[in-house]
């Protein structure tokens, strides 16, 4: 059996090690767009912009080990398209055949038409590349635009970096959507103590390059004129490939419980994947680390035989000045109707658990790295008077 791969990040990193450790004799292409060898991308709005990672540290495997496992690894290399019928994926001039494919091409930032347009030095943050531009330039006056996981990482780097910034969000607090009034508060508090101008509930009318300078016009407050404008306002997922060859594709790159796709000899893991998650009962698709490696690995063992569902709840983390926290579960658009706090978010260190109609749908911790274990084994279970009494330490639950 001969696989490819479209996508050299970390879903593919992951799946190809996997083969391999599963004992996959057959041929293997990865085919990846950067120059690069797959990386992993935490490290390039965090320690790679505050000095404490060097670029070096954030590939997965290095090319030796590409070599020694005999996975062909094509960088610089785009796929133009899929022919599903003939089993071959197009790589320009050239075409691969295949026995199985995995869709592992990830998802790209999204762009205002504005900031684009108008000249100013603007930046998007998503590949190496990016962030070596980024952490070049963490001087003077940056502006953000968007309040998410990135940006406030990035804010967090550059206010360390000694430079002014100033967050603009259009919704009322940071990370609402994810969070709940309560957490994201916990985030605003942060960002404005270390001195971050974070201008909430703004829209961004417009940017002009003026004298090398970005000049972002908000409503509902003053411009903005900043060295550099970091636009941070989400990504949409690679999926015209596979819309172009005629899979099934919402939001992503539809796949089934096992991650396959609707062709049965194509797979998707990563960002790219929208997953029918079987415990959450939902679809999702989810723009995690850790979901990249684990559905990497999973799809892997799907392509060999396995037939088991992927189960693996969504699980993140993130740090910004002190502060690290990590997550695991899923709030859905219907969202919570109790939050149990243990510890002191003030103080910022606590867990919290989301409940609905009593049921636990996650947990996330600040500052204490001892409780994902426990809220692993938390999320997704009945909340008992147990769960929901903060006296009643985390590690005793489950
Ligand atoms: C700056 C940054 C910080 C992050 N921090 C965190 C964090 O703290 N915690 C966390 O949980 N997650 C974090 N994430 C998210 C996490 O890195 C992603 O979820 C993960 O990288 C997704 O992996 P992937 O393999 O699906 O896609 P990617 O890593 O994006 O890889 C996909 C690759 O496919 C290539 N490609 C696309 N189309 C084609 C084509 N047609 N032909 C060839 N190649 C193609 C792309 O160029 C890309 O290199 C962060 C992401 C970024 C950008």
């Amino acid at each position: 059996m001969n696989v490819v791969v479209v996508g050299a990040g970390l879903a593919a990193a992951n799946a190809v090690s996997e083969l391999r450790e599963q004992g996959h004799t057959g041929d293997i292409v990865v085919v990846g767009e950067e120059q690069y060898l797959p990386y992993e991308r935490p490290p390039l709005s965090k320690g790679l912009l505050l000095g404490s990672a060097e670029p070096d540290a954030v590939f997965a495997h290095d090319r030796a080990w590409y070599d020694e496992h005999e996975v062909d690894v094509r960088v610089g290399t785009v796929v133009t398209g899929i022919d599903l019928d003939r089993g071959r994926v197009q790589l320009g001039g050239s075409d691969l055949p295949y026995d199985r494919l995995l869709l592992a091409t990830g998802a790209t930032p999204r762009h205002l038409a504005t900031a684009d347009a108008s000249g100013a030095p603007v930046l998007h943050l998503r590949t190496l590349d990016d962030a070596l531009l980024l952490k070049d330039r963490l001087q003077g006056r940056i502006a953000i635009i968007g309040a998410g996981w990135i940006g406030l990482e990035v804010a967090s780097a550059a206010r360390q970096a000694g430079a002014e910034v100033t967050v603009l969000e259009s919704a009322p607090l940071p990370l609402q959507r994810v969070l709940g009034e309560e957490l994201a508060t916990v985030f605003a508090d942060l960002h404005r103590e270390h001195g971050v101008d974070l201008r909430l509930g703004v829209t961004v009318r417009g940017v002009e390059h003026a004298g090398g300078k970005a000049v972002v016009h908000v409503e509902g407050s003053a411009d903005v004129i900043a060295d550099l404008l970091l636009v941070a306002v989400g990504v949409t997922p690679n999926d015209g490939l596979a819309s172009q060859a005629g899979l099934a594709v919402d939001n992503g790159v539809r796949v089934n419980a096992l991650l396959r796709a609707s062709d049965p000899h194509v797979f998707a893991a990563g960002d790219v994947a929208n997953h029918d998650h079987p415990v959450l009962g939902t679809r999702i698709r989810v723009e995690h680390w850790d979901t990249a490696i684990q559905q990497g690995k999973h799809a892997a063992r799907v392509m060999l035989g396995a037939d088991e569902a992927y189960t693996r709840l969504p699980y993140f983390f993130t740090d910004q000045y002190d502060l690290g926290m990590e997550y695991v579960g899923h709030v859905d658009a219907r969202g919570y109707d109790e939050l149990v706090v243990r510890g002191d978010l003030g103080e910022r260190n606590a867990s919290v658990l989301w409940l609905r109609e009593g049921r636990v749908l996650a947990g996330m911790h600040l500052n204490d790295w001892d409780a994902i274990d426990s809220l692993r084994r938390v999320v997704g279970g009945e909340a008992d008077d147990a769960v929901r009494d903060p006296s009643v330490p985390l590690a005793d639950l489950g």
